[in-house]
């Protein structure tokens, strides 16, 4: 029964989620009490699925792993995805850490508390969706929802060793999703396997009149060709993605997940994506930009933090954002508000979009000649807790993968790719990514489910 699975999760939680912190909060009365009276009849009827903070739940608390959203704010609405997820029969259950407004890849900026790779303790989850990725890897959550805007699914999935899915931009409703960078963020299931990748986003995709960006297509039936194999595809070898900087046994793990492809009957094609080296630098502008003006709805007035005894209005606004965010917050308004200030504009804010451009084409000319593109999802598995602290460029610099499919807006999946032996001696999961052209999901999830 529902009530049985939830009553299962919540022992698990306060057996093992206090080591591994991949929950900010759960409400068992309130999932219960939605339990009594779903359909069980329904795709997903009676499953629990986890949130990442920062997708609105009627009734629950929606932090952004922010002090900002922690203190008193409480969801009025549901978001769309989680409409959709309670019309399959799910139910929304717990809350999930990420990095603050989800800006990171390791979840350790979060303003609330640090999230553990169940893999290896002293590694860190991977972000900004580690707590989804965690809670999934850990048996804490069958499935949850984690949002990908530079990675942030792909990423931490392959650092955690379960599947990841970023659906392309307008295939699921960002309604009821806080916004971090507008043009690059969407939703997408975090899960164990392929095929429940592919019940969630049967659930959670479609157009949303509530999201002008959503796009008006019927969805597919993922499941109906999801085992309908690999022979006679063409898969993308992008030779930028193999070169200087990534760690050989990571490169060996993806290369033989491309061979396993390669023997199921797919053709394996090296290809050129000749702007990759100016997607780093191009995201941090464009993003950065997007977040300063999203962010700047947090003033004090209208909800979450605020200061205490302002002077007047001026002072009442700096202060509660002073407060209210964390460093790598502020770093990236900072940031983006110099690159769309008069006399900057140009220089960065413009250039990045017409670069981002070039990006979109290098992969519209790669699709002409393959199905889907193999890469590494990262260039190193998990790193150590800390390992990067007051180093935020090295830490963008580990992004190099995953953020072009966000610029682009195609779909992209990391699937479990076996393991790396670390200087420990621990076993540390890598992903292969699969990166496929925009709307084709049921093809990424075909690929995945052979090499999975
Ligand atoms: N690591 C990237 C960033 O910090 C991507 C984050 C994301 O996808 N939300 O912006």
């Amino acid at each position: 029964t529902p009530e049985a699975l939830l009553d299962d999760l919540a022992a698990k939680i306060s057996a093992g989620d206090g080591q591994i912190g991949a929950y900010l909060s759960h409400d068992l009365a309130a999932a219960k009490a939605e339990a009594a009276t779903v359909d069980l009849s329904l795709p997903l009827g009676g499953i629990p699925i986890a949130i990442k903070d920062n997708m609105n739940v009627l009734g629950q608390p929606c932090t952004c792993g922010s002090k900002f959203l922690s203190e008193n704010y409480v969801s009025p609405y549901d978001a769309t995805v989680i409409k959709k997820l309670r019309a399959a029969g799910a139910i929304p259950f717990g809350r999930l850490n990420m990095d603050e407004f989800a800006m990171g890849s390791s979840t350790e900026n979060s303003a609330l508390q640090v999230t553990r790779n169940p893999r290896d303790l002293e590694r860190v989850p991977g972000g900004s969706s580690g707590g989804s990725a965690a809670s999934v890897a850990a048996g804490s959550a069958f499935a949850a929802l984690g949002s990908d805007t530079g990675g942030s699914i792909r990423q931490p999935a392959s650092h955690c060793g379960v599947v990841g899915l970023k659906p392309s931009y307008g295939r699921v409703s960002r309604y009821g999703l806080v916004a971090f960078a507008s043009s690059l963020d969407q939703i997408g299931p975090i899960t164990n396997t392929v095929e429940d990748a592919a019940i969630v986003l049967q659930a959670i995709a479609g157009y949303d009149p509530l999201d002008s960006t959503s796009l008006d297509l019927p969805v597919p039936d993922y499941l109906a060709t999801l085992n309908d194999g690999v022979k006679g595809l063409k898969l993308g070898l992008p030779k930028e993605y193999f070169g200087e900087g990534i760690d050989p046994q990571v490169r060996a793990r993806v290369m033989a997940a491309a061979e396993k492809l390669a023997a199921a009957g797919a053709e394996l094609v090296e290809i050129s994506l000749p702007h990759t080296e100016y997607a780093v630098a191009t995201y941090y502008v464009i993003a950065p930009a997007e977040a300063s003006s999203n962010l700047s709805r947090f003033d004090g007035v209208r909800y979450g933090h605020r200061a205490k005894d302002p002077a007047d209005l001026d002072e009442l606004y700096r202060r509660s954002r002073e407060e209210g965010f964390g460093p790598e917050v502020k770093r990236r308004i900072i940031l983006g508000t110099y690159v769309l200030s008069s006399g900057y504009h140009d220089a960065y804010y413009t250039t990045a979009q017409k670069v981002r451009t070039l990006i979109r084409r290098d992969f519209e000319t790669a699709f002409q000649s393959v199905d889907a593109i193999l890469s590494p999802v990262a260039p190193t598995a998990a790193r150590k807790l800390g390992e990067f602290a007051n180093d935020p460029l090295h830490e963008y610099l580990s992004d190099i993968f995953t953020l072009s499919a966000n610029l682009a807006g195609i779909c992209g999946i990391s699937v479990p790719a076996g393991t790396i032996t670390s200087d420990a001696g621990t076993e540390l999961p890598v992903g292969l990514q699969i990166l496929g052209p925009h709307f084709e999901e049921a093809k990424l999830l075909r690929i995945a489910k052979v090499a999975e």
